[in-house]
């Protein structure tokens, strides 16, 4: 083995993963977060299939499958009539893709990660550590020992990235989401407690599903807004109300009640388009620093999951440069194919005037197992490394 300590830049989700994925393999690692404590920002995430099995392979899964609900189907239903369109049946994921579909609190997960690194002898996590550049000399004195690799995982707005020539660069994609938890009692009888369900309306979208451990019901609204900056702690105000009059306003009177009880908060969402994956020597980005997309496949915390697992695993076998380039071959074409399916589900959950007829007419003639046969790929994926020490 080549690679014996690797330095993390960020313990969001994608950071924490990576150095249990490492320590799996006998790596250790430094994770330099720059938070003083990992705070509870973010509200509910689906991890899905592929995303679980590699967190079942990293011994995180267990932690969390007390914690989370295994939604029967993701519903596509519209937001005016409160009409169900379709549903993909992920109810049976563990039979038909080998691992489950489960839904909580981002909270949760990152609990959970943080305390398996917590555990693990190989991993160490220094909170309050800000890394902006993130070459060697500093990364050496920030953990008084010189790294082989350097991992950035610091996030959609990484400053790490800046260091790498070629990096792509995080751009506002025009859409703003506003999420909000409502309580047990608050929530209505239409919202299903067994479904993920995502309500349609033109240009604009909105994601449901309830979350055990934090007792109540997860929603996240999607539409055009104009972005509040680099932050996901904002208060969402007059946003909101824009957009409740701009593109909510025409939705069912149920939605529209359910929306009068939410103060919720504002993530503008940024995508971060192609470029370089890495600098050629020792440095490389994964997690949302290297592709945040929009959540229209719910999918980014599991490609960063993935990016960790897969990582760790070229890591292992080969040297640093090597297992780089090897990463990023093998990682290209699926992260290009689930950005074509991300736009694809954008172009079809904001669909507008007759297109959004002609949408209802071809899924409502969908069965739920051709729905499913055609996520296959993408749930049913075995990360390179699965199954290896
Ligand atoms: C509305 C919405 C819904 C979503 N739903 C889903 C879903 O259902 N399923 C799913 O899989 N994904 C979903 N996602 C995407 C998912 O939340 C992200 O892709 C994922 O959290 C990215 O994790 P990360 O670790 O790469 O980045 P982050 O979570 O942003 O973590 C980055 C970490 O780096 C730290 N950091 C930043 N800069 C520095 C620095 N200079 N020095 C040290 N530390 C630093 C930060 O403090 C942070 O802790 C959703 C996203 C949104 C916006």
């Amino acid at each position: 083995m080549t690679v014996h300590h690797v330095a993390i830049i960020g313990a969001g989700i994608a950071g924490l993963n990576v150095a249990l994925a490492l320590a799996r393999r006998g790596i250790s690692s430094d994770v330099f977060e720059q938070a003083e404590a990992l705070d509870e920002v973010g509200a509910g995430l689906q991890i899905s299939p592929n995303a679980a099995r590699c967190l079942e392979q990293v011994g995180v899964l267990h932690r969390i499958e007390s914690q989370w609900r295994e939604p029967r189907e993701v519903t596509l239903a519209s937001g005016i009539s409160l009409r169900r369109i379709t549903g993909l049946p992920v109810g049976e994921a563990r039979s038909r893709w080998d691992a489950p579909y489960g839904v909580l609190h981002r909270a949760t997960l990152q609990t959970a990660l943080k305390q398996a690194v917590s555990e693990e002898p190989l991993a160490t996590l220094r909170l309050g550590h800000r890394i902006v550049s993130p070459d060697m000399a500093t990364i050496a004195a920030a953990g008084h020992r010189k790294p082989d690799a350097v991992i950035c995982a610091d996030g959609v707005w990484s400053a790490s990235r800046r260091h790498i020539a070629g990096a792509p660069k995080a751009r506002f994609s025009g859409n703003i989401a506003w999420r909000f938890v409502v309580s047990a009692e608050d929530t209505p009888a239409f919202l299903s407690r067994e479904h993920v369900t995502a309500f349609m309306g033109p240009s604009a979208h909105l994601v449901a599903y309830p979350l055990r451990d934090v007792s109540g019901f997860n929603l996240v609204a999607i539409a055009a807004g104009a972005s509040p900056g680099e932050t996901w702690d904002g208060k969402a105000g007059h946003s909101w109300q824009v957009a409740r009059n701009e593109y909510f306003g025409g939705w069912n009177p149920a939605l529209q009640k359910l929306f009068s009880k939410a103060a919720p908060a504002v993530w503008p969402l940024y995508e971060v388009a192609d470029g370089r994956w890495h600098n050629g020597a020792d440095t490389i980005m994964i997690g949302d620093a290297l592709h945040a997309m929009m959540p229209f496949s719910a999918q980014g915390a599991a490609m960063a999951i993935e990016d960790g697992f897969e990582l760790a695993a070229f890591l292992a076998e080969m040297p640093v440069s090597d297992a780089f380039s090897a990463f990023e071959a093998h990682r290209r074409p699926r992260l290009e194919r689930l950005r074509k399916r991300t736009s694809l589900n954008r172009f079809a959950y904001h669909a507008r005037g007759p297109l959004r007829f002609g949408r209802d007419a071809v899924l409502t003639m969908r069965s739920p197992d051709s729905l499913a046969r055609e996520l296959d790929w993408l749930y049913g994926y075995e990360a390179y490394g699965f199954g290896r020490n």
